[in-house]
């Protein structure tokens, strides 16, 4: 997960071209093909496989053989998928500006969705086969035994798929379903009309959603900064009865797919897929709200630090300490090899190995797609994109992709093909613990007071941001769900009161309330596009905050078996079922000391900031 500071956007003026931008700070896609020609070659094989693979359709049944060569087929293609499209991709976002890569993107994915088209035949006839004889078969087989969690898991998904009447019905219905959100869209976005407030410098400024941040992030007047809460929050409470209505729409659409499928409720719904018990769920929602001891101390201490006579939403954001070191790209890298030495030479193998070079394509440029990732490319190893710009938060976004880029390596180098990807509900374990790590590090050198109290604030402001918020509106979507659940009615009002009640629930006095705070729930986008989707933030910060516990604290023993527990997490791809897989790394979300690690981790480092700022 990426957050956006536009207050630190590189001035476009100061921008390098492409080829001025020396090699050792670009990628090397040579990795992947040495050239065009290269590629189209393999895009040839590409699409000769797929063919071939179309031709298998009815001989399943035939035996387990057949089974297996359709199976180790579709690996192939898979893994050809992965290059073809990766190098054009790649390519691309080094410069999207440019057509001819553009074209030859599109390209392939014309490929690959020929290549769905292709393979749609599978799953159904697996399925016309008792899963018992195809057991029989894995049993007897050990090639087609490396499959048995993925042929399992597709008769699980089974359980809540209809007749072939009822899955046409449902698709019928699924043209209108995405809707609400675009009307969201529309109304948020294209039909807006953004209000001018005039700040206390007498600047007349539009209030965008990037100037609106960039206002609470930088403006160091609270009039400023309210006037700029008030004009975006209006926006939203002079639409709020069409915004209810849309996100009524959101409410009863999954309630209908929940209840024509046969669950019970769409909490139920939402986490079949990845096999999570609702307990998860409810325990996060519990412990959390039991835990905002230290949140609280935060915001307490941020009034007394700013001066302030009353503290509202709009004075969260504002940095408590000016502090404008630069990091630069070399320095962050030299940093990463300590920061991640406690987790063995396994890992600081591959990481010397992804920072001697070509792995990463570092500096911004014009044309370059914004914002960072690691893209897993299987059969050749993960690349990197950032934008660094020398911030504190470029620094950490580099451990956190690092994270995510020695996942991957260690997934892809333990697992076949069809378990080398991992599902979101573990992919940000990973890449939070690794900043976790670098932050532990960054402190133990950091000799000035005032870095330190920037880097106590950095951590403290991303467990607010990707864990208390998240877990918060996770919250508000399962108390809006179960409004419809409970067939009670869907209004303004009652969206208001939900989320109003849990703004205190959560921060009891140590805010100050505005009443058009009620009107922040329409403002959230993942609400409309994706319900039930930010908890996965919530439990991977968990996860890793007990992790990071198990790994840093106790007897030498202790540490060594949790470090070998994680090695094993991140060497176990998706293999098997999220839950299943954080449990054996000795993480059960079920419980609540897990969540309650996240909780202590905000305590100790408020506990610090105090220290420092006192
Ligand atoms: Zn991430």
């Amino acid at each position: 997960m990426q957050t956006s500071s536009p207050a630190e956007a590189t001035a476009a003026s100061q921008l390098r071209e492409r080829p001025a931008i020396p090699d050792r700070f670009k990628w090397n896609l040579s990795h992947i093909f040495p050239d065009w020609d290269a590629w189209q070659r393999t895009y040839e094989i590409l699409d000769k496989k797929i063919t071939e693979y179309a031709a298998l359709e009815g001989t399943l049944a035939l035996g387990p053989d057949k089974l297996l060569t359709a199976l180790l087929l579709a690996d192939e293609i898979g893994r050809l998928e992965y290059l073809v499209w990766y190098f054009a991709t790649l390519k691309y976002d080094e410069d999207q500006r440019d057509n001819d890569i553009n074209a030859k993107r599109q390209q392939v994915q014309i490929l690959v969705a020929k290549g769905g088209q292709a393979t749609a035949w599978f799953n159904p006839e697996l399925l016309r086969i008792p899963l018992a004889t195809v057991q029989q078969w894995m049993a007897e087989n050990a090639d087609l035994a490396v499959y048995r969690f993925a042929i399992e898991e597709l008769y699980r998904q089974q359980e809540h798929v209809l007749d072939a009447k009822g899955e046409h019905l449902l698709s019928l219905a699924s043209r209108f379903s995405t809707s609400p959100n675009e009307s969201y869209a529309a109304l948020s976005t294209a039909d807006v009309k953004h209000p001018t407030i005039r700040l206390s410098t007498g600047a007349d400024v539009t209030v965008t959603y990037g100037q609106y941040r960039a206002i609470l992030a930088t403006n160091r007047n609270q009039a400023d900064r309210a006037a700029a809460f008030k004009a975006l929050h209006g926006l939203f409470a002079g639409n709020i009865n069409t915004y209810a209505s849309l996100y009524n729409a959101v409410l009863q659409r999954d309630w209908f797919h929940a209840q024509a499928r046969g669950y019970s409720s769409t909490l139920q719904a939402a986490l079949h897929g990845n096999n999570i018990p609702e307990a998860v769920v409810t325990n996060l929602l519990e412990t959390t709200k039991a835990g905002t001891g230290p949140l609280r101390r935060y915001h307490r201490l941020r009034k007394k630090v700013l001066g302030l006579d009353s503290y509202h939403v709009y004075d969260t954001t504002i940095p408590l300490v000016e502090f404008d070191r630069k990091y630069s790209y070399e320095d962050t890298l030299g940093w990463l090899p300590e920061s991640f030495a406690v987790l063995g030479p396994d890992y600081t193998g591959y990481l010397n190995e992804a920072i001697s070079g070509g792995w990463i394509d570092v500096y911004e440029s014009p044309g370059k797609r914004s914002g960072a990732y690691s893209a897993p490319v299987y059969s050749v190893h993960p690349y990197m994109l950032l934008n660094h710009n020398d911030t504190l938060d470029a620094a950490f976004t580099l451990a956190h992709e690092m994270g995510h880029s020695m996942h991957t390596v260690l997934s892809h180098a333990h697992q076949p093909f069809v378990y080398a990807g991992y599902t979101i509900f573990v992919a940000e374990v990973p890449s939070t613990l690794a900043e976790a790590l670098f932050l532990r590090h960054m402190l133990s050198r950091a000799t000035d007071e005032r870095e330190r109290s920037g880097l106590l604030q950095h951590a403290i402001d991303g467990i607010v941001s990707t864990f208390y918020t998240q877990v918060m509106f996770a919250d508000y979507e399962l108390q809006a769900h179960r409004l419809v659940e409970e067939g009670k009615p869907v209004t303004a009002e009652a969206l208001g009161e939900i989320y109003f009640g849990l703004l205190k629930a959560y921060h009891g006095d140590a805010y100050d309330y505005d009443d058009l705070g009620r009107a922040t729930w329409a403002r959230i986008p993942h609400f409309y596009s994706t319900p039930y989707y930010v908890y996965q933030y919530a439990t991977c910060f968990a996860s890793s905050a007990q992790l990071m516990k198990q790994i840093t604290e106790g007897s030498p023993a202790d540490r060594q078996d949790a470090i070998d527990r994680y090695l094993t997490l991140l060497k176990s791809g998706g293999s098997d079922h999220p839950m299943t897989q954080l449990q054996k790394a000795g993480v059960d979300l079920g419980k609540p000391e897990t969540v309650r690690a996240v909780v202590d981790q905000l305590d100790a480092l408020v506990t610090q900031l105090e220290k420092e700022i006192a």
